[in-house]
Formats: structure tokens, C-alpha cells, sequence
């Protein structure tokens, strides 16, 4: 049976033109700092987000976590949204290797309002922790891919700025952003202190992601990578697909946003299944399922009976994400799956 994988875009596998760019890339060790591609792709990546440098991790967690580590010091208040990554996925890392408390905002739609962190944030006191970072996500995951509106973005600079606050932006998905608003990845970046971007998701890369912000930030940044253990060797052999990603798969992600269109239209029209057709801005689908009577795993198992593949986000709520691996007959395919399993339910 053929299996329409609608799990994440991290389950791309490399394609034959990605392995010979990766195949034939120039090598060296990345720890003495002489692999030239690592240090093409770094110094690309910070390019395109207007920043001053770069620096090659193995993950997104890894990414954001270094970013987090560098920005603040032990005891400081980081303020984030209620469903972050950071905040519900990486493990409570931060308060393991940084020492550092989270301040977690519900955001409406995943959007934190530059109000809210403003309310949030500590008044000079005694008593108090200091408020030393807030963390935006653009795309956000678990608000079904939504783009943060560059007005809010540039409100809660503002604020931060005043306030004497860093910023950081976890931007596994700012690609998707960028593509789907035409707002360009130096505009976005532009109002953090740090932007952590993934090869590992709709480029399509195996693995990597890339730190960017000032020189000074990135020499701290590459201490805080070595105690992590995130210090590679030839790592360009990994850097080699990034670069080969940027030249060919950043643009196509359009396709992607497409397809996530089509199957939210076509989930939309099932009975009893509740979709925000307004949330539905880049390659991720959410939909709630609560009415048809059935729970996430067991509808997950349903689907995957017939060959449709996707993710639980919350008892009654399931994601699609469409990526490179996906065609327009896969989408097909999945709306007939969808259809077959939800219509048929009593
Ligand atoms: C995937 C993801 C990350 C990083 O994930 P890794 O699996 O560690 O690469 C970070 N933030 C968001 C919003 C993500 O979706």
C-alpha cells in the first residue's frame, strides 16, 4: 500500500540531485573552523536574514536553546507563547542547561500582541525575576502555520527595545512565511537579536539548522554549541545540502501553501470536522474532530489503515503538513481517505 506521509515536513528524504551536492561538497573540520561549506552555508544564510554571521547546528531544539543560552543568564524570565516549540517541545531544556524560567502567554491564535508583553513584562523589584528575552515563532506550529504579522512583530520590537529586552525568533518555518506573505526573511529577521531557521523541514534537507545574528553573538553562540555537544566535524557534508536547498527549494514552497489550500477545502466540506480555513496560510493543516465522536489516535489509526499518515495535536485535533514528497495526487488521495473515514463514521 502506498502511504500518503502527511506527518511533518521533517520526513522528506533527500533527493539523488541533494546527494551528489552533498556527495561532492568540500570538506574540513568544522570544530577548527575549515569546512568551507559550513562556512558558505553560515555565512549565505546570514545573508539572506541580514545578519552579521552564522553558525551550522544539528537541530532547530539545538538552535533555539543555544539562542536562549547565549541571551540571558541563569535566573532571568523568558516570555513566550502558551504553545511554543520552545515552550512545549524541547524538553525543558532551558530550564536544565540555562537556569531559566519561563513566562508563557496565551496568544491568540499563537500570536502574542505587543499588549500582552508589555503586561508581562517584570517591573524593576526585588522580589521579582528580571525579564530578560522574548521569543516570537514564524510560522507557528501548533496555530496551524500562521505568519506573524510584521505589525505586531514590529509593536513588541519597539516595546523590547524601550524596555532593554532581546529578542529571538524561532524560524523553523520562516521560509514558509517569507514565501506565503512576500514579506522578505531581512525584513522579518530584521527585529531580533537572533533567528534560528531549519533545513530540515520544507527544504528538504536530512538535517541542520543555522543560527544567525551579530559577530559577537555568534562567537558566544559557538562556546554555548561546543558544551552542548554540537560541535560536527565534516559537517559540510550535511551544509552541502543546505546550500543546494537554497538554490532550489525555497521557492517551490508555494506548491506546498497550494496543496495545504486544496485539502483544507476539501476537509472543510466534510461534516462534523471544525477547520479555521483562515489559519491555513502556509503548509500546515489543523482541524478538530471532536463532533464526528471519534478521538486522535483512534482516528489516526483509521486512516493510517487506508494509507493516510498525520500527527495528533491535542485529543480531538489532528495536523497535515504538506512538503516536498507530496503531489497534487497525494492530496487527492488524502481528501478520499479523509472522506471515506470521517463520512462513513456513525
Ligand atoms: C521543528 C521545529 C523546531 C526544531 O525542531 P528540530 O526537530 O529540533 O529540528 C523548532 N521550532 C519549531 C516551531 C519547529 O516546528
Amino acid at each position: 500500500m502506498k502511504i500518503i506521509d502527511l506527518r511533518s515536513d521533517t520526513v522528506t528524504k533527500p533527493s539523488a540531485a541533494m546527494k551528489q551536492a552533498m556527495f561532492s561538497a568540500p570538506l574540513g573540520d568544522d570544530v577548527f573552523g575549515d569546512d568551507p561549506t559550513v562556512n558558505k552555508l553560515q555565512s549565505e544564510t546570514a545573508k539572506l536574514l541580514g545578519k552579521q554571521a552564522g553558525l551550522f547546528v544539528p537541530s532547530g531544539t539545538m538552535g533555539n536553546q543555544i539562542a536562549l543560552k547565549t541571551l540571558t543568564r541563569p535566573g532571568d524570565e523568558v516570555i513566550l507563547d502558551h504553545e511554543s516549540h520552545i515552550f512545549r517541545y524541547e524538553v525543558a531544556g532551558a530550564a536544565v542547561m540555562s537556569g531559566l524560567q519561563f513566562h508563557t502567554i496565551n496568544g491568540p491564535g499563537g500570536i502574542m500582541t505587543a499588549e500582552q508583553v508589555k503586561d508581562a513584562i517584570r517591573p524593576e523589584d526585588i522580589h521579582q525575576p528580571q525579564t530578560a528575552l522574548v521569543c516570537l515563532e514564524n510560522t507557528h506550529n501548533r496555530a496551524g502555520g500562521v505568519v506573524y504579522p510584521l505589525s505586531e512583530i514590529k509593536k513588541i520590537s519597539a516595546l523590547c527595545k524601550k524596555r532593554k529586552i532581546k529578542m529571538h525568533l524561532d524560524g523553523a518555518r520562516l521560509w514558509n512565511a517569507s514565501v506565503a506573505s512576500g514579506v522578505s526573511l531581512k525584513e522579518y529577521s530584521k527585529y531580533f537579536d537572533s533567528v534560528m531557521v531549519c533545513f530540515s523541514k520544507g527544504l528538504g534537507c536530512p538535517a541542520g539548522s543555522v543560527l544567525v545574528g551579530s559577530k559577537e553573538f555568534i562567537e558566544k553562540a559557538r562556546r554555548n554549541r561546543k558544551m552542548m555537544g554540537g560541535g560536527m566535524r565534516q559537517a559540510g557534508i550535511l551544509a552541502g545540502a543546505g546550500r543546494y536547498a537554497l538554490k532550489h527549494n525555497l521557492k517551490r514552497m508555494a506548491e506546498d501553501h497550494k496543496r495545504a489550500k486544496r485539502l483544507a477545502q476539501t476537509i472543510s466540506q466534510i461534516p462534523k470536522i471544525r477547520i479555521d480555513l483562515a489559519s491555513v496560510q502556509t503548509n500546515i493543516v489543523v482541524f478538530d474532530i471532536k463532533q464526528t465522536g471519534m478521538g486522535s489516535e483512534q482516528a489516526m489509526e483509521k486512516l493510517a489503515r487506508k494509507g493516510l499518515w498525520l500527527v495528533s495535536f491535542g485529543p480531538t485535533r489532528l495536523r497535515a503538513v504538506t512538503h516536498l514528497d507530496v503531489s497534487d495526487r497525494d492530496i487527492a488521495g488524502a481528501g478520499e481517505i479523509l472522506k471515506k473515514v470521517f463520512i462513513s463514521h456513525k
